[in-house]
This record gives C-alpha cells, structure tokens and sequence, in this order.
C-alpha cells in the first residue's frame, strides 16, 4: 500500500495499520486510484507513475530490510 497526495510528487510507503507513513505522516485512511487534487495523504493500491519515493520512507524501508536480514542470519547462526 502506497500514500500519496498533490500537495508534492513523491509518493510514500504506508506501516501495517495505514495509519501513518514510514516517514511518520499522518495517512487518510481513503483508497484513491485514480488522480485526485488533494494535499490530504491517500492510500493507492500501486505507485504512482512518475514520481519517486519520499526519500524518508527509503530509508526506513532500507533500514528495517537490514533488521530483518540480521535478524535472520543470526537466527540461522544459531541453528548451525
Ligand atoms: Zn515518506
């Protein structure tokens, strides 16, 4: 799930609850997937054409891959 509004043309990525953003804004819990003028946060069910990722939710998103790689490679370190 994927939030976006046209107050800017980066898109973001939505926690487990919908709630807020990766990066921490708050989302309208609306599905919009077609182009609206809104500045409200919407989810959409894909990305948005053309934009980008909000450069905050990358890297939280990257960062929570890396938690879970250590977290299973350490898993797998105590099973050898
Ligand atoms: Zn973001």
């Amino acid at each position: 799930m994927f939030a976006k509004s046209s107050a800017r043309r980066d898109y973001h990525l939505v926690r487990a609850d919908k709630d807020q953003t990766l990066c921490g804004l708050t989302v309208v819990p609306l599905i919009i997937d077609r182009p609206v003028n809104s500045t409200h946060l919407h989810l959409t069910t894909e990305p948005p054409k053309n934009t980008g990722l909000c450069p905050k939710c990358e890297e939280v998103d990257g960062s929570s891959v890396q938690v879970a790689d250590a977290a299973r490679q350490s898993f797998l370190d105590a099973g050898a």
